[in-house]
């Protein structure tokens, strides 16, 4: 394969960019890293905040089990280190959404060490390397109002658990950057270990972009801080490569700054320079104790692990021979993977067939039929007005033959719409496909009645008309003609 390689908009060909992502995941989890506090998105200000979460002298915080096993989860995935011992850390600055005047966090012994992600892009497939899974705090969130000029504080993210993935600088595009992130959140909602939903900010990334000549070592950085959205990322990237280049190449250098990016304008700006581990004065956090994982623990969490993205992928192409497009299709996300193999379980079931034998079928029309409908609709698969029980009967109506392909569309339409079982659609509106020789044939008597002049044709030769009589009987029967049956019977009548 020919691997193109990712020219920065703008720049001479000899320039390569270089990109590691620190992924912030809101760790699934009803209540918050070191207390009892609800996470629920949405709350009023203020309204889910512990003693220990405001910081209030002399709380102490207690780590949550669930939150260290959803890391401990997550890590095993990506078939990472599990670090048996880890311990948490306190980060030192001063701002007014952390309330503590420290983020407690993991620098020394993360939990999760090194694992590693395989990504697709249109050049083939690559592993991007994971440094470490970390988990940390969230703080709370600043707002502000202009009139009267105030700032106020929401502690309800106070607390909140994040792991903070850490990949290596591995990417050299935007594209394989967004193949990462959404990899990543695949495998996060997989897991179940994060929602991945970016917009309410359960994910977002710390963009780390630097650019050299190629063969040279790394350049000098710059991180992008809080992206939310893959696009955003992307186009960050863009700029901030880009204007890396043009800084050296007139002559400057890029100066190691954290930066914001702006997405009503696509730019990215200095927001302050970068600070060093050492500004933050890290030290062991006293107040909690080293964590040791058990093996009991750590046997549970591998078993409690569902099948991943990648081994589902294989299996459907090995064991049940879809094509690797559709294969990936169906697994790109949890629950589209969820919805195929309960279509799947059922169709075999309706249709007496193993599901080897019912997989292409069923593959096709979910890809092509259904997720053109929920497009439309602007649904995403578990909002579909249409259950995998009866997208397997309409399956199976097809497979009988009650229903031909076109007679299976119209029935789907319907269905999308009323949300009613096809057999029902069908029964009620008699839409069944016939196979009725009688009917057919005086269909086709009649069609070649209309049009003698046709059949002359045909019968000297033009045998592209055979089209156009199937058309006509089609039509003549309301499309509801087995198209087999039409087919032979013109054959033989036309002679
Ligand atoms: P910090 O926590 O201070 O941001 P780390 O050393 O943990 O620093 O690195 C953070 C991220 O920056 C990682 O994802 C890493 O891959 C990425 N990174 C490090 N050096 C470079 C570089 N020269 N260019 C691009 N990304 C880099
Ligand atoms: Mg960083």
């Amino acid at each position: 394969m020919v691997v193109s390689k990712y020219r920065i908009q703008g720049a001479s060909d000899d320039w390569e960019v270089v990109i590691g992502l620190e992924v912030h995941a809101q760790v699934t989890s009803n209540a918050k890293l070191f207390s009892g506090a609800s996470t629920e998105f949405g709350a009023e200000p203020n309204t889910q905040v512990s003693l220990v979460d405001a910081a209030m002298p002399g709380m102490l915080p207690v780590l949550n089990g669930e939150c260290v096993r959803q890391a401990v989860r997550t890590g095993m995935a990506i078939e990472a280190r599990i670090n048996a011992w880890s311990r948490f850390d306190r980060k030192n600055y001063f701002y007014a959404d952390l309330p503590q005047g420290y983020q407690i966090s993991q620098l020394y012994h993360p939990i999760v060490g090194e694992g590693a992600i395989e990504i697709e892009t249109e050049e083939g497939s690559k592993t991007v390397g994971v440094e470490r899974i970390h988990l940390e705090q969230d703080a709370g969130k600043l707002m502000h109002d202009q009139h009267p000029n105030f700032s106020y504080v929401d502690l309800n993210r106070s607390g909140v658990a994040l792991m903070e993935i850490v990949s290596k600088p591995d990417m050299r595009s935007p594209d394989e950057a967004g193949a990462y992130v959404r990899k990543l959140r695949a495998i996060l909602r997989y897991v179940g270990s994060c929602d991945g939903n970016m917009e309410q900010g359960s994910m977002r990334a710390d963009v780390n972009v630097s650019v050299r000549r190629p063969g040279d070592s790394l350049g000098t950085r710059c991180e992008i801080k809080n992206v939310n959205s893959v696009r955003f990322i992307q186009q960050a990237i863009e700029y901030e490569a880009r204007r890396q280049v043009d800084l050296i190449e007139e002559g400057g250098a890029v100066v190691q700054e954290t930066r914001l990016f702006d997405p009503d304008k696509g730019e990215t700006r200095s927001l302050r320079s970068k600070e060093d581990a050492h500004d933050y004065r890290y030290f062991p956090d006293p107040d909690l104790l080293p964590v040791e994982l058990s093996t009991a623990f750590l046997d549970e969490c591998r078993h409690s692990l569902p099948e991943l993205p990648d081994a589902k992928r294989l299996r459907y192409v090995e064991q049940l021979g879809l094509s690797a497009y559709n294969a990936s299709v169906l697994t790109a996300e949890a629950e589209t993977a969820r919805w195929f193999e309960a279509l799947l379980a059922e169709s075999a079931l309706k249709q007496q067939k193993p599901e080897t034998q019912v997989a292409k079928a069923a593959a096709n029309w979910l890809i092509s039929d259904l997720f053109g409908a929920l497009n439309r609709l602007g649904k995403t698969i578990e909002q579909s007005p249409v259950s995998p029980a009866h997208g397997a009967e309409l399956l199976a109506l097809v497979a009988n033959g009650t229903l031909s392909g076109t007679l299976a569309k119209q029935v789907f339409e319907i269905m999308i719409e009323s949300g009613e079982d096809p057999a029902s659609i069908v029964a009620a509106r008699g839409l069944q496909q016939t196979s009725d020789t009688g009917a057919i044939e005086a269909a086709i008597a009649d069609v070649m009645t209309s049009n003698p002049d046709k059949v002359a044709e045909y019968r000297s030769g033009k045998d592209k008309l055979f089209g156009f009589f199937v058309g006509q009987v089609m039509r003549a029967m309301a499309g509801k003609a087995n198209p087999q049956v039409v087919n032979e019977l013109l054959k033989k009548a036309l002679g």
